[in-house]
């Protein structure tokens, strides 16, 4: 049985968005049951690699007036009482509303674990609404668009250990009824304490090595020409083991093409590598040793920064290079002169012909992603502001200087940071540049893409 997971929220906030979005095009049954539950619809559901079995509860918004709220509260009873997890959406346009609240309590007297969707995210209207959202109590909201998709990869984040949680349990479940020695039992790592894999994709532009180093990593073709899973249409990632670590290699358009690999009408598809990114915690951008640098490659690296992933640059073919310190000398301009919103990026150099560089890319890859998680204390945080309000204030505009008050971290996986000033639209971009290297500099951040914005308050 997949895990179940339910969507619940008042009307218009965009839960059947949702449903139709993870869905798609393969809606399994509609449940018109009747009763209550003929609000219900259920789907499959897929979100990257995880499948499981999503409840929506829309429909509220045509209930008969007079009982709506008896019917909320039935409803939500009832698919809480059904689910594994629940995603409890709000607008974050609209902010937190008294609906909302009254969701919130029915919500909080129930163990299954809750999930808050800030919906209507996309682009900055919904900023306000999702700092909101943290007064719920339910945790860092995840800003999400279901309309543009955005936020389905902190959604993937937060479903996958619930998801494995429910999987594990089943296979434990069915271990059970065999006769199975405990001692036996403990030394094969039981499903349920199975790693997380680190989620990997490589992207590049065509010709930059991308297959040969994925061919390379897993020592074998089966990417290329077996019908196994990486392959079909169906599947999009690979597992494997990379010095006792598990890794799940992402699929992307480079990869899945090369089931023909005569066939080199590779155009990046910008849509099919923002899936892959999208899905991935870290990005390996592969560029070509001989042509580094060029104009598609720093597309893809800002595209990967925007998406704020975590990254690391691959220079691959490096075999091929002849003068390799003037290579490095490039390879060095070209950072400090493009790269700069990614500060401090490991470069590696490295070979996937040859099998050279790849233990210390994925060194790199797993260091990348250490520093994309990490979280700095509120107290740490407003102690540099002291001092950089000391050192260096803002400027003063109009004969008024812009109060920075408080400075916090509200999440991870980028960092993001939001400074609660008086008067934010006034502050000019290169401070928000300086106060960036700063945190990146002061709070060993090298590398990751960082989030800075400013909240009006005192
Ligand atoms: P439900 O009543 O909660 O199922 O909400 P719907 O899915 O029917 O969405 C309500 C309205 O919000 C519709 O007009 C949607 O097009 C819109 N909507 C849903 N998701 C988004 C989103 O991510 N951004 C924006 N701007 N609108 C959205
Ligand atoms: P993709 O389009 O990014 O998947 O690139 P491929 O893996 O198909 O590689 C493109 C070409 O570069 C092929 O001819 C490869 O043999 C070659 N190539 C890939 N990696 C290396 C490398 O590390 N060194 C050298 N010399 N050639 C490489």
């Amino acid at each position: 049985m997949p895990a179940t997971i339910a969507i619940i929220g008042r009307p218009n906030v965009g839960k059947s968005t949702l449903f139709n979005r993870l869905v798609g095009k393969r809606l399994a049954l509609v449940d018109d049951t009747p009763g209550v539950t003929r609000d219900r619809r259920a789907g499959d559901a897929r979100l990257g690699d995880l499948k499981f079995t999503i409840i929506d509860t829309a429909g509220l918004e045509e209930a008969d007036q007079r009982s709506l709220e008896g019917r909320m509260r039935a409803q939500t009873e009832e698919a809480i009482a059904d689910a594994d997890a629940v995603l409890f959406v709000i607008d974050a346009r609209a902010g937190v509303t008294p609906s909302d609240a009254h969701f919130a309590n029915l919500l909080r007297r129930t163990d299954t674990p809750i999930i808050l969707l800030a919906n209507k995210a996309e682009g900055r209207a919904g900023e306000s609404g999702l700092y909101e959202a943290f007064g719920l109590g339910f945790g860092d909201p995840i800003a999400m668009s279901a309309e543009h998709g955005e936020g389905l990869a902190d959604l993937y984040d937060a479903l996958l250990p619930i998801i494995d949680g429910v999987e594990a349990a089943e296979d434990t479940g069915a271990e059970a009824k065999t006769d199975v020695d405990v001692e036996d039992a403990e030394d094969e790592a039981p499903a349920g304490s199975r790693e997380r894999p680190l989620r990997v994709t490589i992207v590049g532009r065509p010709n930059a090595g991308k297959s040969t180093l994925i061919n390379r990593i897993l020592g074998e073709d089966r990417l290329l020409t077996g019908p196994e899973a990486g392959i079909t249409r169906d599947s999009i990632s690979v597992d494997w083991v990379w010095n006792d670590r598990h890794v799940k290699l992402f699929d992307t358009a480079g990869i899945r093409r090369k089931a023909r690999v005569q066939e080199k009408l590779e155009k990046l598809s910008v849509a099919d590598a923002l899936r892959a990114i999208k899905f991935a915690e870290v990005v390996i951008v592969t560029l070509d040793a001989t042509i580094p640098f060029e104009k598609q490659d720093l597309q893809i690296i800002d595209l990967v920064a925007r998406e704020g992933r975590a990254l690391v640059i691959a220079i691959n073919k490096w075999d091929l290079v002849e003068d390799r310190a003037a290579a490095m000398q490039v390879i060095s301009d070209a950072s400090e002169r493009y790269l700069n919103q990614i500060r401090g990026v490991r470069i590696v150099t490295m070979s996937g012909l040859h099998g050279r560089g790849i233990d210390k890319l994925m060194e790199a890859a797993f260091s990348a992603y250490e520093v994309w998680n990490r979280r700095v204390s509120t107290g740490r945080l407003n102690r540099w502001l002291d001092g950089v309000l000391i050192h260096h204030p803002p400027p003063a505009v109009a004969g008024r200087r812009v109060k920075l008050r408080y400075l916090t971290q509200p999440k991870t996986r980028p960092p993001h940071f939001v400074v609660f000033c008086s008067r934010p639209e006034t502050l000019p971009e290169s401070y928000t540049r300086y106060l960036v290297n700063g945190l990146r500099e002061t709070f060993d951040m090298p590398g990751t893409p960082i989030r800075l914005s400013y909240r009006k308050g005192d």
